[in-house]
């Protein structure tokens, strides 16, 4: 079987790629290696820039309509005796424009609309149960059971995830950086009125609770490395009061949780790979970069890759410009936003890794003062967002610090708006040309 471009892995990244390619008329051959739904949690929030490709694929309405919006995230940060001490709040509305909120929608959900909606076109491909092992040098090398095959291709994408055999035949080394806590995760039952975010924190202790759609909630809650067997040994009545004890929202829900064997250990990592493009192959997704999920962004910057390298791959196909030296605009365009993205949410994560009241302290003044400074809290919700990068400078970091008083007066829409990624950002080869 031949056809312009393959790609190993049907996760969030792999499947908004082929989407984008089969929209544009692109051959597009998918191998998934499970043939039924993933049995694990994964990222499950959705982040403006997100919103705004999925509008560029038709697909906003149909998300909107089967997920949870949240505009505002609530950061309460409680006393010993768990009383409110501060409360600040990341809101999504500080952003001009139509991309304005942030959307939780189950994972396995938005998986199955980009599949519905790619296998409308007679140009996309996808085998279950079909692992890619490894690549010749025109084919991947596929196994479906017993039986083995392969696919030759124009170009061959990784979007396996975190083991990937692309990035492994690409000669990529990547070096992880591990953290000093884990988390619990599950999903369970809430109120119906509980549709914000919440991130609750002591000095020692973090809850996030993110409003899913059908009246449920993912939570995670974080607990010191090494401590899950222990936790687990010990009656389903502990988990419920250390959610209840912070939360008292989620009393009389997480108490429908019956089973620990419900509750997943999540452990975060995080690498950035030092190449995504290796002649005519590249990686996308968690294969090329994994991400502390404090910020919610893994499978955003899977759908940020995918936009970016199917635009590119779509327009060297449509201008017969099959240059593999092409695939390098990938990288210029999405290495750097990656990594800014990568250390945001390692500093997120490292706001909540240590254990000590003047940590804890810090951290609920500088919230304060983000959410207090306008220009400070378009630039956080920006950064997260993904609609532009606009980096911290020292006179934000003064004013984080306290050293130097907040600005009072706020950006102009027209001003911020200013700072969003143009087209000519996100695709800047549509200008400079493709050889
Ligand atoms: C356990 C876990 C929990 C997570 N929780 C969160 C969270 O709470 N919040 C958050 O923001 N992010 C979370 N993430 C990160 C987020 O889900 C990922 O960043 C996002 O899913 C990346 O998408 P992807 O398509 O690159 O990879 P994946 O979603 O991992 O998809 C890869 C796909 O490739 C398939 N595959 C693997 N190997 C092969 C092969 N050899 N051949 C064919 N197919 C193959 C896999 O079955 C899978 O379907 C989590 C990740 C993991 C692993």
């Amino acid at each position: 079987m031949k056809t312009d471009v393959f790609i190993s892995g049907g996760g969030v990244g792999g499947l908004a790629l082929a989407l984008k390619l089969a929209n544009r008329g692109v051959d597009v051959v998918v191998a998934e290696r499970l043939s039924n739904k993933a049995p694990v949690y994964k990222g499950e929030l959705l982040q403006p820039k997100s919103m705004q490709i999925f509008d560029g694929l038709g697909l906003f309405d149909e998300i909107c309509s089967r997920s949870n919006e949240i505009k505002v995230l609530d950061m309460l940060e409680l006393s010993s005796s768990l009383k409110v001490r501060d409360q600040s709040f990341m809101d999504y509305s500080v952003l001009p424009g139509k991309y304005d909120a942030a959307y939780m929608v189950h994972h396995e959900e938005l998986k199955s609309i980009m599949l519905k909606a790619a296998s409308s076109f007679p140009n996309f491909h996808y085998f279950s149960g079909t692992a890619c092992k490894g690549y010749t040098d025109t084919a991947a090398q596929l196994q479906r059971g017993k039986e083995t095959f392969d696919v030759e291709a124009d170009f061959f994408i990784g979007a396996e995830g975190r083991t990937s055999v692309t990035r492994k035949a690409m000669d990529i080394q990547i070096k992880q950086t591990m953290y000093n806590h884990h988390f619990l995760t599950v999903t369970f039952p809430r109120a119906e009125n509980f549709k914000d975010g919440k991130i609750i924190s002591t000095y020692n202790r973090f809850l996030g609770l993110f409003p899913l759609p059908d009246q449920q909630v993912r939570s995670v809650y974080l607990i010191p490395e090494g401590d899950y067997q222990e936790l687990k040994k010990k009656p389903i009545s502990h988990f419920h009061k250390l959610y209840t004890d912070l939360a008292p929202v989620v009393d009389g829900y997480v108490q429908q949780l019956q089973d620990w064997k419900k509750i997943q250990l999540m452990i975060p990592v995080m690498y950035h790979a030092p190449a995504y493009v290796k002649n005519n192959k590249a990686i996308i997704g968690d294969a090329a970069h994994a991400v502390h999920p404090m910020a919610g962004e893994g499978m955003n910057m899977a759908i940020q890759d995918a936009d970016i390298l199917g635009e590119l791959l779509a327009d060297m196909k449509a201008n017969g410009k099959l240059a593999a030296e092409n695939l390098s605009w990938y990288e210029q365009v999405r290495y750097r936003r990656a990594e800014h993205v990568l250390q945001l949410s390692h500093l997120a994560a490292l706001a909540y890794s240590f254990p000590f009241r003047t940590v804890s302290y810090l951290r609920q003044k500088t919230f304060e003062r983000m959410e207090e400074d306008p220009v400070l809290h378009f630039k956080q919700m920006l950064n997260v967002s993904g609609l532009g990068m606009w980096k911290e400078n020292v006179r934000d970091r003064f004013i984080q610090g306290g050293l130097i008083p907040k600005r009072v007066k706020d950006l102009d829409p027209d001003r911020k708006e200013l700072k969003y990624f143009t087209e000519n950002d996100d695709y800047p080869w549509k200008v400079e040309g493709l050889q």
